[in-house]
């Protein structure tokens, strides 16, 4: 027997999914309307920190991904030029130490996977495909979806967990203003024995350099490498994950920076670029009987790793709302006041790294060394991290 109120969610990507196996595992009648005729995730890697780890495992899913992903032992700083390096966390037994929780490198298609075998455990026909969203109409008594094609659902409560363009928000809100930052960002997912001996290492890297950065990292127990470059250039400005670019155009973004780099770049199959758009953090989104979730809601640049772990937090703790509130209206509003600080926080965090992170002191060595030391040793790490690490889902106050 599922318990009312009825839930449509609109977007079956990370968050959608964290937040319907949130919804049925505590037995709600919850219905996913994903737009893609197939489900698969973006070719690429995600991090996922203790606080991620954490929720996954409240959603019961942790210890089948962790099976499924890469527990690197560190992450470390690297000057573009000459490679020098320093630490920035140490990711294995400390962070679990620390936080209770390991620090996870994950394939995108094995997280979703993951979930996605979890809701259809629970609800093996919740997951409806090729169903886009087109317009809401929400009412007193209800909401009703509409989707391409003519077709329509009817809900009690409704979840836009439909991604940065989100046509839930559009539709209930308006649409966001989106600004171009300035800056665009390759990526790739190498296989490993495509690069030097030396570079297949359970270490995650971020190399930072004036004007841009490079992270990589190893998937999948070390099968993978994945890159992700990011450069500040304004010549190129589209929002998309499916575009593919030149490696020649990559190389030479990166022109300058160390060998490594230039290994990694030469070494992918292929190269993806995308274009950063910025949006400030919402303070307001649920309306009624809508609410939103994830990248609809607090979209944010990469640069603190937290968006996709940021959903996940969102969909456990919207179902503990819905728990311990009887009037479904005001637990979406709980949900949203228990949210928006910490996602506001996040969003800016990650703006503030750009400068941290593409710092023009870091042109020389001299300059680098003062720099790092300032901005990067431990105590500040600390500061800047340690409230997003510690964050537990089921204790927090709703
Ligand atoms: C380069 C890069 C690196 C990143 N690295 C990390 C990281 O290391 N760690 C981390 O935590 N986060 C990371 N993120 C952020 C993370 O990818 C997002 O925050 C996360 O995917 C948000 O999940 P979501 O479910 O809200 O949105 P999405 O993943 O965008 O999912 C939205 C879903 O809604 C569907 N949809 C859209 N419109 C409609 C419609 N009209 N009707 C029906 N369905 C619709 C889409 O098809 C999609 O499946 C990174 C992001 C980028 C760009």
């Amino acid at each position: 027997m599922t318990k009312s109120p009825k839930i449509l969610i609109a977007g079956g990507g990370i968050g959608g999914m964290a937040a319907a196996l949130s919804l049925l595992r505590r037995g709600y009648d919850v219905e996913v309307y994903e737009q893609a005729r197939e489900l698969g995730e973006v070719g690429a890697g995600v991090q996922i920190s203790p606080n991620g780890s954490r929720a996954l495992d409240a959603l019961g899913v942790f210890e089948k991904l962790k099976a499924a992903s890469c527990a690197p032992q560190r992450k470390e700083f690297r000057l573009w030029n000459t490679g020098r390096s320093w630490p920035m966390f140490d990711l294995g037994s400390m962070a679990i130490e620390k936080y209770g929780y390991p620090y996870l490198t994950v394939y995108r298609p094995d997280l979703l996977a993951t979930l996605v075998d979890a809701v259809r455990e629970i609800a093996p026909d919740a997951i409806h495909l090729g169903s886009a969203v087109t317009d809401v109409d929400l009412r007193d008594d209800g909401v009703t979806l509409h989707f391409e094609g003519g077709a329509s659902a009817e809900g009690d409560l409704l979840i836009g967990a439909d991604g940065v363009k989100s046509t839930v928000r559009k539709s209930v809100f308006g649409d966001d203003e989106a600004n171009f930052t300035g800056m665009i960002a390759w990526r790739a997912v190498i296989p490993m024995e495509r690069l030097p001996e030396h570079m297949r290492q359970m270490v995650g890297w971020t190399w930072i350099g004036p004007g841009g950065h490079m992270v990589n990292y190893p998937l999948r127990g070390g099968q993978i490498m994945n890159m992700i470059g990011t450069i500040e250039r304004d010549d190129w400005q589209v929002e998309s994950w499916y575009t593919q670019g030149s490696i020649e155009e990559c190389a030479n973004d990166f022109a300058g920076w160390h060998e490594d780099v230039q290994a990694l770049i030469h070494a992918a199959p292929t190269v993806m670029k995308w274009a950063f758009m910025e949006r400030p953090p919402r303070q307001q989104w649920t309306k009624g009987r809508v609410t939103l979730l994830g990248d609809a809601c607090h979209a944010t640049l990469p640069f603190l790793a937290q968006g996709a772990v940021m959903s996940i937090e969102d969909g456990v703790v919207l179902g503990r709302c819905l728990d311990k509130y009887d009037d479904p209206l005001e637990a979406l509003v709980r949900y949203e006041q228990a949210r928006v600080e910490r996602t506001s926080k996040m969003v800016r965090g990650a703006k503030e790294n750009t400068a941290r992170f593409h710092e023009s002191a870091l042109a020389t060595e001299e300059g680098a060394v003062k720099y790092m030391e300032s901005e990067w040793s431990r105590d500040p790490i600390n500061d800047r991290y340690d409230w997003l690490y510690r964050y537990d889902v089921l204790t927090t106050e709703i």
